[in-house]
């Protein structure tokens, strides 16, 4: 892939360096190219004179290389001349001084005895030639890529972008921008889906809307190919237009359709015309934690990454919920510090259609299906749902 579309993406093999960067010896400050041991005595009374044989400025090598008793003008980056060890920078030669006038062009005193090897940048010292410079499995930065152009690649061997299909599903809804008509909502699934997809690396293919039938269901997929997941809404559940589980029944398989989580227990996986599809349920805030909770981790694994999970806090509950049935429940909460602890309290009403209740969340508190009950003062585990860059 091009090196500057692999920011945030993973490696999929060890990165050597082809060759020395620097590629050649050179200065690292602007000055004079000298043999150390020429100017070992120098002092501000007893100043080294050198002869200024050529003017090197970076982008080009010297023509002559140094004899004892001369100096070579070299500007940062410039390759270091042969016979040359030691930069002088200017501000330790006449260079620098009321001094110069008395001295022809050709001629430069040296203050300092900088010791042998001072002010240069050896061939190598920053990635040497055969060196691992990103193993497999980083996460690209840009500092990798900078690394990358300073070798001369223009491209890096990341894991692709995984394309995923997202499709709603029911005669209810309308495209946002369509004129409202009484029985009919916006689709909101199909955007906030998309949304999560892209932030978590994904490629969306956008495959619309479905009317209830499974019929128009298999024809809206069967026109895309080359997915590697596809995620649908609704038409999972036990009503009368299940359509989603319907067409996987006739053109694929179901592994499951029914899990124990809370929001979102009508959640279907299985596959559809050889693509792994992910049926999440209608209800926009089941869709969107069925997402957080299924299509998420499973997008960044094809990523290639291996830290899948959102990372959690453990915070003290306010509130009470009740988990009569025993399922693993994901409830929406803001956080707020108090003191040295941080306390959880649900984003009012979290009936599973109540995107509100995400929109102001700032995590998700996880209430593990073995635990009966949370109330007010309990320690309970909140996934944090927004990255840091996210704002
Ligand atoms: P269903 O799974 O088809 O029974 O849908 C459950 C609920 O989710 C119903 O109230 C649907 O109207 C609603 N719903 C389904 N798809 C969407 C969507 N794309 N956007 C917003 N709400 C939806
Ligand atoms: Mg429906």
């Amino acid at each position: 892939m091009s090196l500057l579309e692999t920011v945030g993406q993973v490696t999929a093999s060890d990165v050597f360096a082809p060759r020395d960067v620097p590629p050649l010896t050179n200065a690292a400050m602007d000055g004079y190219a000298v043999r150390g041991t020429d100017i070992a005595g120098a002092t501000l009374q007893t100043p080294v004179r050198l002869k200024v044989r050529e003017n090197l400025a970076a982008g080009r090598v010297a023509r002559l290389g140094i004899e004892p008793g001369t100096a070579i003008r070299i500007m940062t980056g410039a390759p270091v001349p042969d016979g040359a060890d030691t930069v002088v920078p200017f501000e330790d030669t006449s260079e620098s001084s009321e001094r110069l006038a008395e001295l022809a062009a050709d001629r430069i005193d040296v203050f300092v005895a900088w010791r042998e090897g001072a002010n240069i940048r050896r061939a190598g010292e920053d990635l040497a030639r055969g060196d691992l410079i990103i193993p497999q499995g980083t996460i690209v930065r840009p500092a990798h890529v900078g690394a990358c152009a300073s070798m001369g690649f223009r491209a890096l061997t990341v894991y692709r972008r995984p394309r995923i299909g997202i499709l709603s599903t029911g005669d209810e809804l309308l495209e946002p921008g369509q004129t409202w008509t009484p029985g009919k909502i916006y689709d909101a699934n199909s955007y906030v889906l998309h949304a999560m997809t892209v932030q978590c690396g994904g490629e969306v293919v956008r495959l619309g809307i479905a009317p209830d039938d499974p019929d128009a269901l298999m024809e809206r997929i069967a026109a895309c190919d080359g997915l590697d997941m596809l995620v649908t809404s609704a038409g999972v559940s036990a009503g009368d237009f299940d359509v989603v589980k319907t067409a996987m029944l006739r053109a694929g398989d179901v592994t499951f359709y029914r899990v124990r989580m809370r929001p979102g227990r009508p959640l279907a996986f299985g596959r559809l015309g050889g693509v792994p599809l992910v049926g999440l349920p209608g209800n926009p805030v089941a869709a969107s934690i069925g997402f957080e909770v299924f299509c998420r981790p499973a997008i960044r694994r094809m990523l290639g990454k291996t830290d899948l999970g959102r990372p959690t806090v453990r915070a003290e509950f306010r509130g009470r919920v009740d988990n009569y049935d025993r399922r693993r429940s994901f409830y929406r909460v803001q956080l707020e510090r108090s003191g040295d602890r941080t306390v959880a309290r649900l984003t009012g009403p979290q009936g599973s259609g109540i995107l509100r209740s995400l929109v102001i969340a700032d995590g998700l508190m996880v209430i593990p299906e073995d635990r009966p009950t949370a109330i007010t003062g309990e320690e309970v585990t909140v996934m944090l749902i927004h990255g840091i860059e996210d704002g």
